[in-house]
């Protein structure tokens, strides 16, 4: 098996199996980059099919917070974790308290946080063994859980695509297709809706639909129709992979900015988006608020000084849409390149 191979390819600087056979733990932590500091991102706890599916998804998602960070313009570098299990079924304090002592062990250069699979309460308890977590309490001195920041992030990121597209980051009367309302897509509706945006959502979640619809007087969709609304932007809040060849051929919207990781099905799809004349802001510029939230906590959370932060995510959009029509690349490579010399830069 060619173990240097796997993770060299992408370039990850380290990565650590975990095992504590007393707890049932079995983790994987994965440093792609201290490049620019400590390599910040979430645990995730999933009942993963194949240990190689594990693996796989934790060396992607690691890569991304590099990018993520690096593109946000944050001192810190990317990493992620993830425990193999069923979080319903294998979390116990002692396996979490396992997991902690691995991060503790690691002495900073990867520090966590929350993401699918684990909560704030999780990441409170870690604290009690760990210092090198984010996202714990506010009762802690910590920010919590990220997603309003999140949401806020994401409507920055729109009123950048406004500015560019319709030269004014108001929203006012534009029309905001929400696919997912959970914790981010809910808090984004809110924020659109203040802002005098019409709104259409969608969720497979018909309870939760309905609550945000009310609230905000929104119209529901179907989730398989979401994307093929006609509207100004269309923001994917739920799962990844939604933007494929077939669904971009059927996107009937000027913009697409959401908080979903992953949005990219396909390689071609950046390119078959600028080809279809839809500004695609990159999933990890419009959804960085939550890491941008977190990484104060690194200095002693300040909430006005992390809302001045998630206010420069409009600058980061509005870069990486300027540097892209310059360069006549697509937004991606206009979002990886600014990472990528960031990272350049620091190295
Ligand atoms: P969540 O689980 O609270 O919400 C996701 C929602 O999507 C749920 O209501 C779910 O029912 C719905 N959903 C699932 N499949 C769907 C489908 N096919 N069509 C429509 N709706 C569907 O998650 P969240 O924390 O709101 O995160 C949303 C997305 O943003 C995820 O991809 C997450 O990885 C990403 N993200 C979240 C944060 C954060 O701070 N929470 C930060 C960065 C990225």
């Amino acid at each position: 098996m060619q173990v240097f191979g796997r993770i060299g390819g992408e370039g990850h600087e380290q990565v650590v199996f975990c095992q504590d056979a007393r707890t049932g733990l079995r983790a994987i932590i994965a440093i792609h980059s201290t490049v620019l500091g400590p390599a910040l991102g979430g645990t995730r706890f999933h009942p993963y099919e194949r240990e190689d599916e594990a693996l796989e998804d934790v060396l992607r998602l690691a890569r991304q917070m590099t990018y993520k960070s690096a593109a946000a313009g944050l001192d810190l570098g990317g990493g992620k974790a993830v425990i193999l299990g069923d979080p319903a079924r294998h979390r116990t304090e002692a396996l979490l308290e396992s997991y902690a002592r691995f991060v503790d062990s690691l002495g900073g250069r990867y520090v966590t946080a929350e993401d699918v699979g684990t909560t704030q309460d999780d990441m409170d308890l870690i604290r009690t063994v760990t210092r090198h977590v984010t996202g714990v309490s506010p009762s802690l001195g910590g920010s919590g859980d990220p997603s309003a920041a999140t949401a806020y992030g994401v409507w920055r990121a729109m009123e950048a695509v406004a500015a560019r597209l319709w030269g004014s980051r108001r929203l006012a009367g534009r029309h905001v297709v929400i696919s997912g309302v959970g914790k981010v897509g809910s808090m984004l509706a809110r924020h659109l809706a203040s802002a005098g945006a019409r709104l259409t959502v969608s969720d497979v979640r018909a309870a939760a639909v309905d609550r945000v619809a009310d609230d905000v007087g929104a119209e529901i969709v179907h989730p398989d129709k979401a994307h093929a609304t006609e509207c100004d932007i269309f923001s994917p809040c739920a799962l990844g992979g939604v933007l494929s060849p077939a669904t971009i051929a059927e996107l009937r919207c000027a913009a697409v900015v959401g908080s979903a990781n992953n949005q990219l099905a396909d390689p071609t799809s950046p390119a078959r988006l600028a080809e279809a004349g839809v500004v695609y802001v990159p999933d990890y510029i419009a959804s960085a608020g939550g890491v941008v939230n977190i990484a104060d906590e690194l200095a002693g959370y300040d909430a006005d000084r992390a809302h001045r932060a998630l206010d420069r995510i409009f600058d980061t959009t509005a870069g990486v849409l300027a540097a892209a029509e310059a360069g006549a690349i697509t937004t991606v490579q206009a979002a990886d390149r600014l990472a990528e010399s960031r990272l350049a830069a620091a190295r």
